[in-house]
């Protein structure tokens, strides 16, 4: 069995206790992970003082290339890497070799020619000149959830790495392996100490790392009640935080929507990735004159998804991320049937693994707390609506406010409705169609401040104004 240890100063650090890392298609132990302490943690701060040391000293140019050469050392192992997170998560391997590592790769190359193409401010008076200047914050915390392992956490490295910090971070112990290939690849790539890794729970290592005086900063991409937790610990210790939480995004389609396309979107936010994606499109909401003919094919391209064996390159959606999960979102499955809703799929499939077909739920009130809670799951409720004000209080009408996909041939509704919505990102005609350099993020219970693009170099620095007074004549 593969035995994963935590990474600092560049080499594999032995732990004194361990967890289990479970294939959740097959239900087999198949790594075993270290259970790191604040001991642990404190060991990776020490490591990174020193690689912060050198590295916020190394030329920017020269942190672009070893982000390239992390990116061409991915993409050297893409089908491997692919492999590892559809057994790790569940997830078809297709998409992993499609989206996760590929976006892995992007965020490395992304990050070093921002590097190289950021240009800062100055600003001028009469009689003196304003200058932007920016350094690294020193030690940053990353802290990253089961479903998207490789991709979040390399969005939030490659920035980090980029403004010049070190960095201790832990991945969920759900999800290990190809956070420990990225900590072997940096290993060989940037100097010792840089690049720190821990593994472990997140009420231990995960809350050591909020708690840690000198780690100054912390982004957190995870649960809402979870972020609560951390904001609680690094607010008042006046460190730098940016929380990506949860979502229970709404579909909107209007009557005038292409209805084949409207339909193969809202399939596809509802359920890529087993609908464990912080974006899919949960809530789907519909115009009355269309919806009985939309929810029909829209249950039929749901229930033509494959569901099965991760490693098929035919699968659609995998397992789910845990056996406990697939509890959770069959709780919910009972909730809305006592809620007096009407659920087509939701079966468990014969075995060992945590699968899960695709379930549609209609005949709820958008209010209730199937509707409005986070399932993180492959389940979709649908709901009627008259006009473009009643589609906007229902989409609204959750603590949420993170995405939401609006499917409609006029661009004055999408433009009203896309700005009445209270969410950080909207797509029209579109899902998770994304640019790295646009900001990216929530409102209410989704989150606190934006990654992306100059957002996240922002986050992963400190800016600085020098004011020069420019010389009297003589
Ligand atoms: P989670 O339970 O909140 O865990 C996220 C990370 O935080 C894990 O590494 C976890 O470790 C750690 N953690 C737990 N308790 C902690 C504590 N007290 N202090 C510090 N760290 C702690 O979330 P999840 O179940 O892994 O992920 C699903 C959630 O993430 C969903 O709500 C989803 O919407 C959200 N999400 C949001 C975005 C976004 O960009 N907005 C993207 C993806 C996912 P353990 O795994 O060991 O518990």
């Amino acid at each position: 069995m593969r035995v994963v240890h935590n990474w600092i100063s560049g080499v594999q650090a032995p732990t004194s206790d361990h967890l289990d890392d479970t294939n959740p298609a097959t239900s087999q132990v198949i790594a075993r992970i270290p259970r790191s302490q604040a001991s642990d943690v404190h060991a990776a701060v020490v490591a990174a003082r020193e690689g912060a040391r050198v590295w916020s000293r190394t030329p920017a140019s020269e942190r672009a290339i070893a982000l390239r050469r992390i990116a061409d050392a991915l993409e050297a192992r893409l089908d491997e890497l692919a492999a590892l997170e559809s057994q790790d998560q569940g997830k078809p391997v297709s998409l992993a070799r499609k989206v996760d590592i590929p976006r892995a790769i992007a965020n490395f190359r992304f990050f070093a020619s921002a590097l190289e193409q950021e240009t800062l401010a100055s600003t001028r008076m009469a009689d003196a000149i304003n200058y932007e200047a920016r350094k690294p914050i020193g030690i940053v915390g990353l802290i990253t959830p089961w479903n998207l392992p490789l991709y979040l956490l390399s969005w939030k490295v490659a920035p980090a790495l980029a403004m010049g910090n070190a960095i201790v971070a832990k991945p969920s112990e759900l999800t290990p392996l190809t956070a420990d290939a990225l900590a072997g690849i940096c290993a060989d790539i940037l100097p010792a100490g840089v690049f720190n890794l821990v593994h472990g729970l997140g009420p231990e290592c995960g809350q050591a790392i909020v708690e840690h005086p000198e780690i100054k900063a912390i982004s957190f991409t995870g649960g809402t009640a979870t972020g609560r937790r951390v904001a609680a610990t690094a607010a008042p210790m006046f460190k730098k935080l940016s929380l990506e939480l949860g979502g229970k995004n709404s579909t909107l389609v209007f009557a005038d929507a292409d209805f084949d396309q409207a339909v193969a979107g809202a399939v596809r936010a509802g359920f890529a990735n087993q609908g464990e994606i912080c974006l899919c499109g949960s809530r789907l909401l519909v115009q009355r004159s269309i919806y009985d003919r939309f929810v029909e094919a829209f249950t039929a391209g749901v229930q033509a998804l494959k569901v099965g064996d991760p490693a098929h390159p035919d699968t659609d959606i995998g397992a789910l991320n845990s056996l406990a999960h697939r509890d959770k979102v069959e709780g919910y499955l009972s909730l809305a049937r006592d809620e007096g809703g009407t659920v087509v799929g939701g079966e468990r499939s014969p075995g060992p693994g945590a699968f899960l077909n695709p379930a549609v739920v209609t005949g709820l009130e958008p209010t209730c707390r199937t509707a409005t809670e986070e399932i993180f799951g492959p389940v979709v409720t649908v709901h009627p609506f008259d006009d473009e004000d009643q589609a906007i209080a229902i989409a609204n009408g959750t603590e949420y406010g993170l995405a939401a996909s609006v499917w409609t041939s006029d661009l004055g509704c999408a433009h009203r409705v896309g700005e009445a919505l209270d969410v950080g990102m909207v797509w029209v005609n579109t899902w998770l169609h994304r640019d790295l350099r646009v900001p990216f993020g929530g409102v209410k219970n989704s989150g606190v401040g934006r990654e992306g693009g100059r957002w996240s170099m922002a986050f992963y620095s400190e800016n600085k104004n020098i004011c020069v007074k420019l010389g009297d004549r003589r």
